[in-house]
This record gives C-alpha cells, sequence and structure tokens, in this order.
C-alpha cells in the first residue's frame, strides 16, 4: 500500500459532515507506558475509555486520524443482532450460552450510549430502531423464530415481526417480505462518535496520531513498539487494527485470522421532501437478510445512505459503484434520477464463525478482532472486554472469548475465497428469494 493511500482523507459523506477532528499530536520522542494500543478506532479508543476508568495507564497510537478506518466509515447502525439469529444460536452453543451473549450485548449498547452521555459527545445518536428486511419467506420464518424465542427465552419485548405490508410502509419497497423490528437498536453519526470519543479519552490518556506503529520486539518487562518518530515502552500490547491490520505488518499472525472485505456505501443528494417521506418513513436503519446483504439508512439532510459488498479492487472510481447503484435503484426506483453526491468504501474485518474475538495471541499481546460488519456494538464489547482481561479479571463473552481462533488456512488466496463465496452466497440468496 502507497503512502498516499495510507493517509488520504476518505471522501465520505460522514466525512463532509463530521465535527473538526480533536487536535490530536503525532508522537514525538520515546514514551514509557503500562499498555500501548495499536489503533484509534471505535475498539482501541473504548479500550483506553475503560482502561482508564480501572486506573491503568495507556497510551493510543493511531496511524492516520482517530476514526480514519471502518470507525468512521461504516453505516453507523448500531445493531442488536449477532450474524447468527438467536434460535440458531441457541441450537448451536446451547441455550445458557445464547441468553448470556444477549445480555452482554444489550449491555454494550447500553454502555455505548452512557459514554456517548458520559462525554457530551455530538454523534446524534437515537434509538431509532433496526429492520432486519427478510428478502423470502424461509428468512422470514427464521426471524419470526428469533421473536417468539426472545420472547419466551428472555422475557424480552422489544423485538417484533413487521408484515408484508407493514414493512411495504415501513421502507417504502416492495423489495422484502416482512421484517424484524428491533426497537433498541440505534443509529449514529459514525465518524462523529469516533472523534468524540477520541477527544473524550484525550482529555486523560494519551492518543497519538499519524503515529504508524511499523514494528515491535519483547524487551523486559514488556515490548518495545517502533514508530517513525519515537519509541513506545510497554508492558502490554493491544491490537486493535481490525480489517486495517495489514496495514503496517507486524510480527504476528492476526491478520492472517480474518479476511478484509470490501464494503462501498453512496449517499444521494439531499431528496425532495415528496419523496424522502415516503422512504423508511419511521426513520428505522435497515439491513436485510441477504448474505450479501445491502444497508440502508436516510440522513438527517433526507440522504439515501446505501452500502453492500465491494468491489474487490477498493476503487473509489464510479465504475467500482455501478452495481450498488443499481441495487439502489432495484430497491428504491424512485431514486433513478437522484445524483450521487458520495461515494467511498471501506474494509470489514470478517471471521470465519462471523464471531469478533477478543484474547491474547501470545503473553501480553491482546487482541480485539473480527467484528464481521457489526462493530459498532461490539466493539463496546470489545473495549470492556479488553480491560477487564488486562485488569486480570476473569471474562466471559460466549464463543467471543472461548473459541478457538487460528491463523486461516491458505489465508493469501482470500481474494479468491471472497470472489467464490460472494457468488456462492449470491446464489442462496437468490433461490430464497423465490417466493
Ligand atoms: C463500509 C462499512 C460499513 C459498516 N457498517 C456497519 C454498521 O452499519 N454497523 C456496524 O455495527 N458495523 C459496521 N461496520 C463494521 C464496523 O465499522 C467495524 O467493525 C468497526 O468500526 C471496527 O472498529 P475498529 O476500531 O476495530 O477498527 P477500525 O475502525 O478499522 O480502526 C483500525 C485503525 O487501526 C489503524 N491502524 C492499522 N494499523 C496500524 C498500525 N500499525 N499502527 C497504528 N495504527 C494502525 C488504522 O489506521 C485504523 O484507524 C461497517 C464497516 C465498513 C467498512
Amino acid at each position: 500500500m502507497s503512502a498516499s493511500e495510507r493517509y488520504s482523507a476518505v471522501p465520505s459523506f460522514w466525512a463532509a459532515t463530521a465535527n473538526p477532528h480533536p487536535d490530536l499530536p503525532a508522537l514525538s520522542g520515546d514514551i514509557d507506558t503500562d499498555v500501548a494500543i495499536v489503533g484509534g478506532g471505535f475498539t482501541g479508543l473504548t479500550t483506553a475509555h475503560y482502561l482508564q476508568r480501572s486506573g491503568i495507564e495507556c497510551v493510543v497510537l493511531e496511524a492516520n486520524d482517530a476514526g480514519w478506518g471502518a470507525s468512521g466509515r461504516n453505516g453507523g447502525m448500531a445493531v442488536l443482532r449477532y450474524k447468527s439469529g438467536w434460535t440458531s444460536l441457541a441450537d448451536q452453543l446451547g441455550l445458557d450460552t445464547a441468553q448470556h451473549m444477549f445480555r452482554v450485548l444489550h449491555d454494550a449498547i447500553d454502555s455505548l450510549e452512557s459514554t456517548i452521555a458520559h462525554y457530551g459527545i455530538d454523534c446524534g445518536f437515537s434509538r431509532c430502531g433496526h429492520l432486519t428486511a427478510a428478502h423470502g419467506p424461509k428468512p422470514l420464518a427464521a426471524l419470526a423464530a428469533d421473536v417468539r424465542w426472545l420472547e419466551r427465552e428472555m422475557g424480552y419485548e422489544g423485538a417484533s415481526v413487521l408484515s408484508g405490508d407493514a414493512t411495504r410502509r415501513a421502507i417504502g419497497t416492495d423489495e422484502y417480505v416482512g421484517a424484524y423490528l428491533e426497537r433498541r437498536s440505534g443509529g449514529i453519526h459514525p465518524l462523529n462518535y469516533a472523534r468524540g470519543l477520541a477527544a473524550g479519552v484525550a482529555a486523560n490518556t494519551r492518543v497519538f496520531v499519524s503515529t504508524p506503529v511499523t514494528g515491535y520486539r519483547r524487551e523486559a518487562p514488556g515490548f518495545v513498539l517502533d514508530t517513525p518518530s519515537g519509541r513506545v515502552r510497554a508492558k502490554r500490547i493491544v491490537v486493535a487494527t481490525n480489517a486495517y491490520t495489514g496495514l503496517f505488518p507486524l510480527p504476528n499472525d492476526l491478520a492472517r485470522r480474518i479476511v478484509p472485505v470490501p464494503s462501498n456505501l453512496i449517499a444521494t443528494e439531499p431528496l425532495s421532501s415528496s419523496v424522502a417521506q415516503s422512504l423508511l418513513a419511521a426513520g428505522h436503519v435497515v439491513t436485510d437478510s441477504r448474505r450479501v446483504n445491502l444497508y440502508f439508512r436516510m440522513s438527517p439532510d433526507r440522504r439515501m445512505v446505501f452500502g453492500s459488498r465491494g468491489h474487490l479492487s477498493g476503487s473509489n472510481e464510479p465504475w467500482a459503484f455501478e452495481g450498488i447503484e443499481a441495487a439502489m435503484h432495484r430497491v428504491f426506483p424512485a431514486l433513478r434520477e437522484s445524483r450521487i453526491d458520495y461515494r467511498w468504501n471501506g474494509k470489514v474485518g470478517f471471521s470465519l464463525d462471523f464471531f469478533p474475538h477478543f484474547g491474547q495471541a501470545e503473553p501480553g499481546l491482546y487482541y480485539g478482532i473480527g467484528y464481521s460488519g457489526r462493530g459498532v456494538v461490539l466493539t463496546h464489547m470489545a473495549g470492556k472486554v479488553l480491560a477487564a482481561m488486562l485488569r486480570g479479571d476473569a471474562v466471559d463473552a460466549g464463543p467471543l472469548t472461548r473459541k478457538p481462533f487460528r491463523p486461516i488456512p491458505l489465508h493469501s488466496l482470500h481474494p479468491l475465497g471472497i470472489r467464490l463465496y460472494t457468488a456462492y452466497y449470491r446464489l442462496l440468496d437468490a433461490r430464497e428469494e423465490a417466493r
């Protein structure tokens, strides 16, 4: 990757409407700390927030700007579902584990909300509700089973099923046969959240930007990390670089434990109030139930923000967005003539089991990676869990902390793997669309 790609500004709608970046320094000279956190996205900053509260000294080292990675580019959907539904989690992992995973996920969104309030972050957080829109009867039946599971096993009434008609009214399209509405889910302006969190954390913790960690080595009592502008001597390291873990190759195998998959987003021009009123009328954020899913929401200034799997080239040229524009026109024919004002992309870090993983790769080297497109809430969980691990507490987040998490065999072939899996998943999705 060239230096200009590493540091290039992201031409996103979020960047164009963001609050100013907090005034943070680059590292200059050599420093000592207890914990060095590599990566200044949601994971790194949330970990710093919880370490600070535990009285553990840390520093954050970010190669670019706070929120430069996926954290500042994403759909901003604070979703309260893992990639697998609740019934399938209970079938795979047992009832107790699925119930525990429900509780830690809800605890994470509540903590996210209180962190935003604690620092007074202006990021438009609202519990606007999230729809999982069903692309066919079979996925709708699975979503309905999840609602029944939540009522029966958790006594939870925050989720319900919308009929086809109700979904048509809620979204403004005939594309879906029904939906799962989760009312406690929400939406944020992701870059403003990242910047606000960085500013809040930086009041009591050293947060360095434009400071890539280019290598590290063991040296008693811990590690020495190299950057172009100074060295950091740390007892422990947290790797919080997720899909950008390969940006500056470090001497560990974490980059090979996840697959970086591009995701593209577009934002239209502001829509006329008559068009906007008929789309996403209740203000929900939406992900559909396809394996290669579409996700969309309305911005506060009435732009349709629409995303899906991106072009493998990672190009920001308009041709790389033709597929996603066609998908938006199919779902929302009324937007066929709408100008596209913003096109941008980012990398989603997928793990093989679609769960993030938190743990130690080797003694003293911690990680929180692999959110598989569900990082807005799960990174908050990561920050809490990693801080607890660093305090020496026993932590249980089900398969996120328990399961083995190893390098993926033949990882260097992942571009081919992404192509094959995308084609296969699209085939499965298309078969379920048949009504
Ligand atoms: C287009 C897109 C849409 C998405 N939409 C949603 C959504 O709507 N809802 C949802 O829940 N999730 C979504 N996600 C996923 C979510 O954004 C991520 O899971 C989450 O932001 C990961 O945060 P992070 O802090 O772990 O990683 P990142 O935000 O990617 O941060 C990693 C940081 O590490 C830095 N870095 C890398 N190497 C080094 C180094 N050697 N030294 C110093 N710094 C380094 C990078 O510069 C980067 O800033 C989306 C992701 C993408 C890409």
